[in-house]
């Protein structure tokens, strides 16, 4: 059970600053990790973040970085700088830049004595239809380029991790019989973890809910 919820990472798209302490609260004494997305962070900047990882709490900040090298590498020691325990980069982006981009993290967390956060790359948005065979190649630019982990959905989350050492971060989690909203490739927690996936995002199904670790119980099938 509480290896159950050190899996799961609760997405705060949230833009009311009481309902993401709400949330936050709801988890605490468990081992949830909580995304800041470009919607809370828009509206609530650095200050969010900082806040959370204050309180010892797991901060993935989903920004999804897709620029030119130096930018991302600069804008990457600034995350690192928070204290971060994972961050997004577009995979797409290319190696150059998130070979650049590994690199200046470890310089940023050693200079702050700091733990290096997980680079994770964004393979195929969930909301899309893909061909798992994309998915797969962008896989082996994220482990080329030397970063932690892809982010992609359970129905690559297998193929991915039999064929390389990556951690595989799934989003587009949906209790059994639940709606898709806007997502295309969902799957249930169970099958995710079932495929190898190591964490997975769920938004929507806990924080639109009344009880969130009802709901967030729900969703891990437990
Ligand atoms: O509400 P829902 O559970 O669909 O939220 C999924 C979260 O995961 C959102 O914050 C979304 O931005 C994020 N995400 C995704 N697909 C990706 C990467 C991130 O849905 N490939």
């Amino acid at each position: 059970m509480s290896k159950l919820w050190d899996k799961l990472i609760v997405a705060l798209d949230v833009e009311d600053k009481g309902r993401i302490r709400r949330i936050v609260n709801s988890f605490s004494g468990r081992k949830v990790k909580f995304k800041i997305g470009s919607v809370a962070f828009t509206r609530f900047g650095p200050a969010l973040v900082e806040e959370l990882v204050k309180k010892r709490n797991p901060v993935f900040l989903d920004l999804k970085l897709y620029d030119i090298p130096n930018t991302m590498r600069k804008t990457a020691a600034v995350i690192t700088g928070l204290g971060c325990w994972a961050f997004t980069v577009h995979i797409k982006a290319g190696e150059e830049a998130l070979r650049a981009v590994k690199k200046e993290v470890a310089k940023a967390a050693r200079k702050g004595k700091l733990s290096r956060p997980l680079i994770l790359g964004v393979t195929e948005l969930t909301s899309k239809k893909s061909s798992g065979n994309k998915v797969l190649q962008l896989a082996g630019i994220a482990q080329r380029s030397g970063l932690d982990g892809v982010v992609a959905s359970a129905r690559e989350a297998g193929r991915i991790k039999k064929k390389y050492h990556l951690k595989v971060v799934t989003p587009g989690i949906r209790p059994p019989g639940a709606g898709k909203a806007d997502q295309k490739r969902v799957a249930t927690a169970g099958f995710a973890l079932a495929q190898g996936a190591d964490y997975i995002v769920v938004g929507r199904p806990i924080i639109e809910q009344k009880d969130y670790l009802k709901a967030a119980e729900a969703v891990l099938g437990c």
